[in-house]
């Protein structure tokens, strides 16, 4: 026969290129996954952009001994169990990919323990096989570190970019998540430099003026609107029309706390700001929209940067109408003409 089984390290390093697609995407996932575990305060160290090292570590749940040897299994997930579970989503992981794809390409240390119990488990793993396995004495919570990312795939290492770029790319996820999380403490150490300390009680207008300062909050609109009929809420910031920049990188957009990628939703954003939008500018925005979970698919996208809506227009002419009436309600505002 000419078909046959792949071995299973095989299996697991193709799906690693799916879920490994720079160190930015381990980092999001580790964060998800802390978030995911109702953590508090989550701590994030980089090394050469991620390159050489990975550290995150959370005060969330914990996961007992036995879970913790599941949870680096592929497709070992405590998040659903059905398919119909996808439809009532309301974490960030569902695949059960991101511990084992990463533990396969790397050199992992994982530490975690249930706050109740008085130790947990430390593994460290090698290309997916665990090497040593110690109890764990430290704080209830998880901290994943990860070493020489992609180390056993070098023409996949090849790939990824300098640190320097890897590095901000960290920082921009990093970023997101202090800007859609606003009850948690983030960290964020940069080689050995804290770039980022931000306590949970930090508003969302306090984070943007952290994150961007070079945005003006006097600058920013604040926008509110919940549709009852179909239960969609749009939230967030935008700058007033004058306020613009040259490219799309300013607008943020967030459908249930994930940050998407999906240009009909900037189109919506830019749409409603009608003719007050000069042709090639854009604003800076922070939006989030809310829906209930049975209305949209996050499944369509292995990296779940795009979002499917049952009903897109509908979504589109809401986020729209919303930006509308908050740049209408400015009316009054002082025009300065001076992009930023
Ligand atoms: P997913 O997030 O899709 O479930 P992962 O491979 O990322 O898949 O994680 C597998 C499982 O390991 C999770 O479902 C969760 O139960 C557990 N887990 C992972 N990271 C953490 C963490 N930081 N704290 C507690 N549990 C975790
Ligand atoms: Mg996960």
């Amino acid at each position: 026969m000419k078909v046959k089984e792949l071995p299973k390290d095989v299996v697991l390093k193709i799906a690693a290129g799916e879920v490994v697609t720079g160190c930015f995407s381990v980092v999001k996932e580790l964060v998800e996954n802390a978030i995911d575990a109702h953590a508090k305060k989550i701590e994030v160290e980089i090394e050469a952009g991620g390159k050489e090292f990975i550290r995150v570590s959370d005060d969330g749940d914990g996961m007992s001994v036995l879970d913790l040897k599941e949870a680096i299994k592929p497709h070992t997930t405590s998040k659903i169990d059905t398919v119909e579970d996808l439809h009532r989503l309301t974490t960030y992981g569902f695949r059960g990919e991101a511990l084992s794809t990463i533990a396969s390409v790397s050199r992992m240390v994982i530490a975690s323990k249930l706050h109740n119990d008085e130790s947990g488990a430390k593994l460290k793993i090698s290309g997916g096989l665990i090497t040593s396995e110690e109890p764990y004495y430290g704080n209830g919570g998880t901290t994943v570190e990860v070493f020489d990312l992609l180390f056993n795939t070098p023409a996949r290492r090849k790939f990824l970019k300098s640190a320097a770029v890897e590095g901000r790319m960290v920082t921009e996820i990093i970023q997101r998540f202090i800007l859609s999380n606003p009850n948690i403490t983030f960290s964020y150490i940069r080689d050995g430099k804290t770039t980022y300390d931000v306590p949970g009680t930090l508003s969302l207008k306090e984070r943007i003026k952290l994150i961007f300062p070079e945005i003006s909050t006097e600058d920013l609109i604040e926008i509110s609107h919940f549709d009852e009929n179909s239960g969609i809420a749009v939230k967030g910031f935008i700058t007033m029309p004058e306020k613009t920049r040259l490219n799309r990188f300013g607008e943020m957009i967030f459908v249930n706390n994930r940050y998407v990628k999906q240009f009909e939703l900037n189109y919506a954003l830019e749409r409603g700001y009608g003719e007050t939008l000069e042709k090639g500018r854009f604003p800076f925005a922070v939006v989030f929209i809310n829906i209930e979970p049975g209305s949209v698919d996050v499944n369509i996208h292995p990296q779940k940067l795009e979002v499917k809506f049952s009903e897109t227009s509908r979504v589109l002419e809401i986020v729209k109408r919303t930006v509308r009436k908050a740049i209408h309600e400015q009316g009054t505002y002082k025009i300065k003409i001076k992009p930023i």
